[in-house]
């Protein structure tokens, strides 16, 4: 999971989800009518959707794992708990099947104040509350809010654990490869890996190798040349 920008709507689309919202609101919101509503507007949904494919990380992959193309709209919120928030632009996100039907589904943890206990990308920072072990590929929960993530999006899943190992292997190689391109003067070659390691599934394993590079002993985590190309991604990206 990474720290995502959710952008404002142009203003026509923004006004049609109010619209359906007051809607909803005017005929009592119950989870049927809200599911009605929702299924009924596709045209809508599909709007969202371009929006946010292009928030999502990677190639249109899913804001939870990173891993799987995120298939379809989710109500972060479900609506069985609030079905007035099924127009909310806050309350969308991008999941794949595995972690929206398989795993999140209806659940919605909070806590005694009522505070949900799950991390939203778009509202904060994962790694307040969850921290990638990089050679392993495993998250560890910082915070109770970090825990009920895990296991609620099931990021703890044996494919994903080894999918994450895998990327930043992965990414290890690709930060390589664009050292050795800069030093022997293949610019252009070196702008076509980062734009490829830009878009590689797991971009949080990426995001967590961005984070570690100013640490000490960083270079003995990710390597010396890997760490220099870390930092050429930063300044590029800036
Ligand atoms: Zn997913």
């Amino acid at each position: 999971m990474i720290p995502l920008d959710r952008p404002a709507l142009e203003p026509g689309l923004e006004r049609q989800l109010a619209r359906r919202t007051d809607t909803l609101a005017r005929r009592g919101a119950t989870l049927d009518r809200a599911r009605r509503a929702w299924s009924d507007s596709s045209s809508l949904r599909r709007q969202l959707r371009e929006v946010l494919d292009r928030m999502a990380p990677g190639v249109q992959r899913c804001m939870y794992c990173g891993d799987s193309h995120g298939a379809s709209i989710d109500h972060f919120e479900p609506l069985a708990r609030n079905p007035l928030g099924a127009f909310a632009w806050v309350n969308h996100l991008l999941a794949c099947t595995h972690c929206n039907s398989n795993h999140k589904r209806d659940r919605f943890p909070v806590d005694e104040a009522g505070h949900c206990l799950l991390v939203d990308p778009a509202r904060e920072d994962p790694v307040l509350h969850l921290q990638l072990v990089l050679r392993t590929g495993e998250y560890r929960a910082r915070t109770a809010k970090g825990q009920a993530t895990i296991e609620v999006f099931g990021l703890g899943r044996k494919a994903l654990v080894d999918g994450r190992a895998a990327a930043f292997v992965r990414c290890r190689s690709m930060l390589r490869d664009i050292r050795r391109q800069l030093d022997e003067g293949g610019q252009e070659e070196a702008e076509q890996v980062a734009d490829a390691l830009g878009v590689q599934p797991f971009a949080d394993v990426l995001h967590a190798m961005q984070a570690l590079r100013e640490q000490p002993g960083a270079a003995l985590v990710i390597g010396a040349p890997e760490v220099e190309s870390l930092y050429w991604l930063a300044r590029r990206r800036s």
